[in-house]
């Protein structure tokens, strides 16, 4: 296959070609607002003939021997992992994430390639006894048919790797729709699936666009599965356009993790921790610490270690040595400056931040201060809406019962921290806290092997490790009577 020209990036049954009404959309480096190409944009047409695609190519390659298809996916690993450095530019200059950053995202798409190809050997279906004499029952994992993954632009690569994955090992084909925002990492991917994976043509399918090419993939009648990573609204909507033809969703979306810093914490430990977990990606990630509840034996401390910690993050050009980059778009810096407004109305203190950073560096791109706040409101929007920006609202929490009450007073529910050296104040928190993901004493960051799952409004599904992969299947049951 010859290189793809710009906006000619639609892959459908291993074609690349153009949007059906040649429309295209522009993808902007978020660090300075320049151009850095072109994708198509394509149209509901486009989208349903790259279902129709998935949908031929799907038998065929669910007679692909599992351990072959699991070849395919220790291959693109590997790929990956040679092209390394161009996925890591791709990522610095379509997300506005620091290369450090960068590169542990493509670490994680080649992880969650190997660890999905290992289940070849893995998974297994079930031989039960039957009721009557001379009957065996047999219980098969199958494949669902047409997997359509939607992707949000926060981990581009990571997100798409964590679907395709789990979806081609089990013998499902797929359709492909990164972010209208970042998806020049999906195509270099698909790119190298093209050149060198050799799959039956339809097997993956790439469709780009916004948010009328997602609606025609959910709505579509012959799409078994989506799999989609997005706002929680979104989702909702996904969710409700699924119903009509009982499309099996897996949906994980946002949250507003709470970060609890018991009186016996260790500072040392908690401070650069929940930085860490309110700043990687400028804020921008699923699992950031949203809302910081400290006990008021320690509060002070924190707070003066905290502000000075956030001042001293360097916020720059995402390709050089800094710990913060910009913001992935404008409406990004428009939400996370209104819900400090906000905030700051409904009685707030800025400790720290609180606008754009200033100097000729900011002057183009989509930037935002780390911004600590103080003096919140308990009821304030800032503790209860996602912001998805460098904001870190702390409140003071007067017990273990109190942190609990504020943090599970939340739509929420997919992951939360804590930090105490305390076990049973430790183990009361993981026994009563309504998330899916609980970090102690630790930062952000999944297991490839674990479970990422969010509870109440952060969504339904459940994404990696063993739990993950098997929503990709179907259990096939057949009752066999031999004499
Ligand atoms: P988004 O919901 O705006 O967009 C996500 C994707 O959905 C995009 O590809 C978009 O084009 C598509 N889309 C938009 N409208 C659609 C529709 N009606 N039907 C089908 N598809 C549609 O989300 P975003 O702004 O890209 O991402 C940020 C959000 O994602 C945050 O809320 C964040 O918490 C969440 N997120 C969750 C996880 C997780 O694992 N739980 C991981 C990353 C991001």
């Amino acid at each position: 296959m010859s290189a793809i020209s710009e906006g000619a990036n639609l892959y459908v049954e291993a074609a690349w070609r153009s949007a059906g009404d040649d429309g295209v959309l522009d993808v902007l480096n978020p660090a300075d607002e320049s151009v850095l190409g072109m994708v198509a944009a394509a149209t509901v047409a486009d989208a349903a003939q790259a279902v129709a695609a998935a949908a031929a190519a799907q038998p065929a390659w669910a007679r692909v021997p599992i351990v072959e298809r699991g070849d395919r996916l220790r291959r693109l690993a590997d790929l990956i992992e040679a092209d390394a450095d161009r996925f890591t530019a791709l990522l610095v200059s379509e997300v506005g994430k620091p290369t450090h950053e960068a590169q542990a995202e493509v670490g994680f798409a080649v992880e969650f390639l190997r660890y999905n190809a290992r289940w070849d050997r893995i998974l297994s279906g079930d031989i039960l006894s039957g009721d009557a004499p001379g009957e065996v029952i047999h219980l098969l994992r199958v494949p669902l048919g047409v997997v359509v993954a939607i992707c949000p632009w926060n981990f581009p690569l990571a997100v798409l790797c964590r679907k395709l994955a789990p979806a081609l090992l089990t013998g499902n084909t797929v359709v492909i729709k990164p972010s209208e925002v970042t998806p020049l990492s999906s195509v270099a991917l698909v790119e190298l699936i093209d050149r060198h994976l050799d799959l039956p043509p339809g097997t993956v399918n790439l469709v780009t666009g916004g948010p009328a090419v997602g609606a025609e993939l959910v709505g579509n009648p012959a799409t078994a599965m989506v799999s989609f990573t997005g706002h929680r609204d979104t989702g909702k909507a996904v969710m409700r356009s699924a119903a009509d033809n009982l499309t099996r969703v897996a949906l994980e979306l946002g949250g507003k993790a709470p970060a609890i810093v018991l009186h016996d914490a260790d500072l040392d430990l908690a401070v650069p921790a929940i930085l860490q977990a309110r700043h990687t990606n400028a804020g921008q990630v699923c699992t950031s610490a949203e809302r910081v509840l400290v006990h008021r034996d320690v509060v002070g401390p924190f707070v003066e270690r905290y502000v000075a910690a956030a001042e001293a993050l360097v916020v720059g050009d995402p390709s050089g040595s800094v710990d913060m980059g910009p913001m992935a778009n404008r409406a990004q810096v428009q939400k996370t400056a209104a819900a400090v407004e906000r905030a700051i109305a409904d009685g707030a203190s800025v400790r720290t931040g609180g606008e754009p950073p200033s100097g000729p560096a900011y002057e183009t791109g989509f930037w935002y201060a780390p911004t600590v706040l103080t003096e919140v409101s308990r009821d304030a929007a800032i503790l209860r809406e996602e912001t998805f920006g460098p904001v870190t609202p702390i409140v003071p929490i007067d017990s273990l019962d109190d942190a609990l009450a504020i943090a599970n007073d939340s739509r929420y529910g997919l992951s939360a921290y804590v930090f105490s050296r305390d076990y049973s104040s430790v183990m009361r928190t993981v026994d009563e806290l309504q998330f899916g993901e609980i970090y102690v004493n630790r930062t952000l960051g999944e297991s490839v092997h674990a479970h990422h799952a969010g509870l109440k409004e952060s969504g339904i599904g459940g994404e990696d490790g063993k739990w993950g992969i098997l929503k990709y299947t179907h259990v096939k049951t057949a009752y066999h009577r031999y004499s």
